[in-house]
């Protein structure tokens, strides 16, 4: 009698995944009812209907039953602050204010290695709660926690960005670099970017909080190791926007403060991107940066209103960020639930089917990663999320009488959350799961 592999693995669901954007094609996605997804190695081999893919696994393998799931891509958080878990949810009013009430001193508590360690372990957790399988995160900038959330990232297998902040000025003292000094985001970038899993963004927190003299060097560190990520933050509300005018009055704009020492690139990710006027969503497009959308941090604090059909005007790549802890939730599901209402507030209107690629394959693309992750095509590492749409009962309730696709993924982006997650794998290998 002959026994299944070891390497090989198969599930049974509902699968759903992209190849082209919605926005742009209507042949974009993938759906099969009754599909199989077939893992071999930590990879994706096969992704089809369990009818025509079931004869060809191995003799004795057994798929795992997860029928009435939905599986799709493991979600993907372009934008968010693992250091600012502890203050989700705390009351400010605006950006400026929150930044000197609450950020600031939370973000000295990790020149403590132990403490950065225990929250980075939280912090992952909680994000594969949630299915979120990749994560582009904003650390402190002490050295220290970059090297906490990988080594937490890396004992996990997971497929994560990271750095630390650049800040040299309009900050407290205590987490003020050295002006002049990118050395040790140099050492960070030897040692952790590609290394397993992980991969390193270089880090400005944002423009008012750099000397030019700083940017100028981290324009320079960018184009010394092009494979590496950018983020850092743009227009995200009017008071930073006039700011910033002040600070830098030789700009045509804010994202051109960037453009000007070198920091719009591949791999360059802007969170916010709220008050980017046509010729801005232009220079994105052109250089190939994307952008980072916010909507439950852009609500939170008040900021503004992303604008969707400006950005698909200059096909900018988009994506979708939690931006914790001025977002409020780490659920990519609950971020898509906001995005939609900010998009009808915009009057312009965000099908499902557009929500569920940008948490996917949309941010793959955006960060250059699509022959890794984001999809099913067959290679991909199997990074995954099983989805309930009876997770809950009013969602059982809902979900019982869809009449097409687009309802089923509405209901469960609008109704959604970390409830909703049955469980998540990464590299093949599961990572979280209910009752676990
Ligand atoms: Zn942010």
């Amino acid at each position: 009698m002959s026994t299944a592999p070891l390497n090989v693995q198969a599930y049974r669901a509902s699968l759903l995944h992209f190849h082209a954007d919605p926005a742009f094609d209507e042949r974009a996605h993938a759906w099969h009812e009754d599909g199989l997804l077939v893992v071999e190695d930590g990879k994706v081999k096969a992704a089809g209907d369990y009818a025509r893919l079931a004869a060809t696994l191995p003799p004795g393998l057994e798929p795992v039953d997860y029928r009435g799931k939905v599986i799709t891509p493991g979600f993907i958080d372009t934008h968010l602050h693992y250091p600012q878990t502890d203050m989700i949810a705390s009351p400010a009013p605006g950006l400026l204010p929150w930044l000197e009430t609450y950020t600031f001193p939370t973000e000295r508590r990790f020149e403590d290695p132990a403490h950065a360690r225990s929250t980075a372990e939280f912090f992952l957790d909680e994000l594969l709660r949630c299915g979120t399988t990749t994560a582009v995160v904003y650390c402190t900038v002490h050295p220290g926690s970059v090297d906490a959330f990988f080594e937490a990232s890396e004992a996990r297998g997971l497929r994560m960005v990271a750095g630390k902040v650049l800040m040299d000025r309009h900050c407290p003292d205590f987490l003020r670099d050295l002006e002049g000094d990118l050395g040790q985001s140099e050492a960070l970038i030897n040692k952790w970017h590609k290394r397993g899993r992980s991969l390193y963004a270089i880090t400005p927190r944002f423009a008012p909080t750099s000397t030019e003299a700083q940017l100028k060097l981290t324009g320079e560190l960018a184009a010394q190791y092009p494979d590496t990520f950018i983020q850092t933050h743009v227009s995200e509300n009017k008071d930073e926007c006039r700011w910033v005018g002040e600070l830098f009055p030789q700009a045509r704009s804010y994202l051109d403060v960037y453009e000007r020492y070198g920091l719009m690139r591949p791999r360059a990710l802007f969170g916010h991107c709220i008050w980017l006027d046509d010729e801005d969503f232009a220079r994105m497009a052109a250089t190939g940066s994307a952008a980072a959308v916010c909507p439950t941090s852009n609500l939170f604090l008040g900021s503004g209103l992303f604008d969707f059909e400006r950005a698909d005007g200059a096909k900018a790549l988009l994506s979708l960020g939690t931006d914790v802890g001025a977002g409020t939730s780490f659920s990519m599901l609950q971020t898509m639930n906001e995005a939609y209402k900010v998009a009808r507030l915009k009057g312009s209107y965000l099908p499902a089917l557009r929500m569920f690629y940008l948490a996917t394959l949309g941010a793959a693309r955006s960060m250059r990663l699509e022959d890794s992750i984001g999809s099913f095509a067959q290679g991909r590492e199997a990074d995954f999320v099983v989805l309930d749409p009876k997770a809950t009962p009013l969602m059982e309730r809902r979900t019982s009488h869809c009449n097409s696709l687009e309802e089923l993924l509405f209901a469960l982006a609008l109704l959604g959350d970390d409830r909703t997650v049955e469980a998540t794998y990464s590299g093949g290998n599961r990572v979280h799961g209910r009752g676990k």
